[in-house]
C-alpha cells in the first residue's frame, strides 16, 4: 500500500482536522525552550519544528494506572481480605502529527520488546494500536543528527503510518503525503486530498537524497556491524568506562528525552492511610539512576555511573542488535547529546570503543 497526496501550506491544519476526526491529535507546541507534543484545538495551525522532546509518551506514557485495587475484609472473620481489582485500560484512538523519522522509529523499537517479545504488553499495545502516526521528513539535518549511522534517514518511514514531505517554497509550498501502511491509507483518504503529481513527487524525492547528502558531508556514515563485538570486548575495561562517563551527572535525561528507551519502575500508590484501596503505576525509569538496579538485599550491580553507561550504551549497540537481528535501539536523532547538560556524546563513545578495539584487537 503506497500512494501519495498532496497537502498545500495553506490546507495543512484542514487536512489534519480530516485526518484525526474522532481522534485526539497530538502535536509539536513551544513551551518556554522546548518544544513537546500536546494535544492540538482543531483548526489550530502545527508547529512544524523538530521537538526537543520525542512523542512516545503519547504511547509510553511517562506514568500510567495498571489497576486500581480495593482490599475488602470479611466482617465476620478480619483475618480474611479479598483484594478486587480493576484494570480496565482507558485508551483514545489519537493521531501524532510531527514527529520526525527518528521519532517513528522509537516506536518499532519498543514493538519489538512490548509487541512481539515473548510478553506482548495489553497497555503498550492498545495506545500503538489506537494511534495514527505522521511523520514530517526531514530537509534540515541538525549538528547532532546521525541517524544515517543507524540504519534510520532523514525520509525513513519504519513505525510511520503516513510520510509528509515539505516541498516548493513560498506560494507553491506544500507536502506530499505517502501512505506507508493500510491504516494510514485509510486516514489520508478521508482528507480529500488531490493527487500528488510526478513533479511534487520526484521533488519529495530531491528533498529525501539532498538532506541524505547534507547528513553525509557532515559525518560520513559509519559501518557499525562490527560495533556489537567490540562492545562486548570493551565490557571489562573498567578504565575506558571510567573515562567515557567521567563528566556524567547521572541526571537522567539522555534516557527520558531518548525515543527508544523503554524502561520502567512500578510502585503502588495508596489512596488514604490504611492502604485498603489505592493505584498500581508504572513510570518511566532509566539504566542511568543509581537505583534502577539495586536489589531488596541493598546490593547493586551497577554500583557507579561507568557500569551504568556502560550498560546504557551495551544495550543500545549490543546487547539489543544481538536480540533483535542487528537492529540498532538507536535512531540518531541526537537529543541525547543536545539534552545532556554536561553533553556527553554517545557518538563519542560508540567511535572510540569500535576503533580502540580495531587498533588493539585484544584490548
Ligand atoms: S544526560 Fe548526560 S549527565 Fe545526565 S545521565 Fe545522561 S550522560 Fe549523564
Ligand atoms: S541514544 Fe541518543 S541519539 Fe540514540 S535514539 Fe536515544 S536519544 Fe537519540
Amino acid at each position: 500500500m503506497s500512494f501519495a497526496r498532496y497537502i498545500a501550506r495553506g490546507e495543512l491544519a484542514r487536512a489534519l482536522d480530516d485526518m484525526a476526526r474522532g481522534r485526539v491529535t497530538y502535536a509539536p507546541r513551544r513551551e518556554g525552550d522546548a518544544v513537546v507534543f500536546r494535544p492540538r484545538a482543531e483548526g489550530e495551525e502545527p508547529l512544524l519544528a523538530r521537538a526537543t522532546v520525542p512523542p512516545k509518551g503519547v504511547i509510553f506514557p511517562q506514568s500510567e494506572r495498571l489497576f486500581a485495587f480495593i482490599r475488602e475484609k470479611d466482617p465476620n472473620d478480619p483475618g480474611h481480605t479479598t483484594v478486587r481489582l480493576d484494570s480496565t485500560v482507558d485508551i483514545e484512538p489519537a493521531l501524532i502529527f510531527g514527529g520526525r523519522p527518528c521519532d517513528a522509529r522509537g516506536f518499532h523499537i519498543f514493538d519489538r520488546v512490548y509487541l512481539n517479545g515473548p510478553h506482548r504488553d495489553p497497555y503498550y499495545a492498545a495506545r500503538r494500536e489506537a494511534t495514527v502516526v505522521v511523520t514530517l521528513a526531514c530537509n534540515k539535518a541538525g549538528s547532532t543528527c546521525f541517524c544515517h549511522w543507524t540504519g534510520c534517514g532523514p525520509a525513513d518511514t519504519t513505525g510511520s503510518d503516513i510520510l509528509l514531505t515539505p516541498v516548493g517554497e513560498g506560494a507553491d509550498a506544500g507536502f506530499v503525503a505517502v501512505a506507508v501502511t493500510e491504516r494510514g491509507g485509510a486516514v489520508l483518504e478521508a482528507a480529500n486530498l488531490p493527487e500528488a503529481d510526478a513533479a511534487r513527487s520526484d521533488a519529495a524525492q530531491a528533498v529525501h537524497a539532498a538532506t541524505q547528502a547534507a547528513l553525509d558531508a557532515q559525518s560520513p556514515a559509519r559501518d557499525l556491524s562490527a560495533t556489537p563485538a567490540r562492545l562486548l570486548e570493551r565490557f571489562s575495561d573498567s578504565d575506558f568506562w571510567r573515562d567515557m562517563s567521567d563528566k556524567c551527572l547521572s541526571c537522567g535525561a539522555c534516557t527520558y528525552l531518548c525515543p527508544t528507551c523503554y524502561c520502567f519502575n512500578i510502585t503502588d500508590e495508596n489512596d488514604g492511610g490504611d492502604g485498603m484501596r489505592g493505584r498500581r503505576l508504572r513510570s518511566w525509569d532509566n539504566c542511568m539512576s543509581s537505583l534502577f538496579t539495586r536489589e531488596a538485599s541493598g546490593h547493586n550491580p551497577r554500583m557507579g555511573k561507568a557500569l551504568r553507561l556502560r550498560n546504557r550504551v551495551g544495550h543500545k549497540f549490543s546487547y539489543y542488535p544481538q536480540l533483535h537481528e542487528g537492529v540498532v535501539s538507536c535512531n540518531g536523532c541526537g537529543r541525547c547529546i543536545t539534552g545532556c547538560p554536561v553533553s556527553v556524546d554517545i557518538r563519542e563513545m560508540v567511535v572510540r570503543a569500535t576503533e580502540a578495539n580495531e587498533e588493539t584487537p585484544n584490548a
